[in-house]
């Protein structure tokens, strides 16, 4: 398997990895690794994942 950052394709395992699953029935799968939270926030925003995903929160 490999560990390649899903960011920047840097080697985790290198840093400080934080790793992403997300639910599929009931299990979970991967869904992203990645070098730090830089690199995940980085991912986020590139990817827009955050774009019409809410929960209740009041800013
Ligand atoms: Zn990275």
């Amino acid at each position: 398997m490999t560990a390649d950052c899903t960011y920047c394709g840097s080697d985790v395992n290198d840093h400080d990895p934080v790793f992403v699953a997300e639910r599929r029935g009931d299990g979970r799968e991967s869904a992203g690794r990645f070098c730090n939270y830089a690199c995940l926030s980085a991912h986020i925003d590139e990817a827009n994942l955050v774009d019409g995903a809410c929960c209740t929160v009041d800013l």
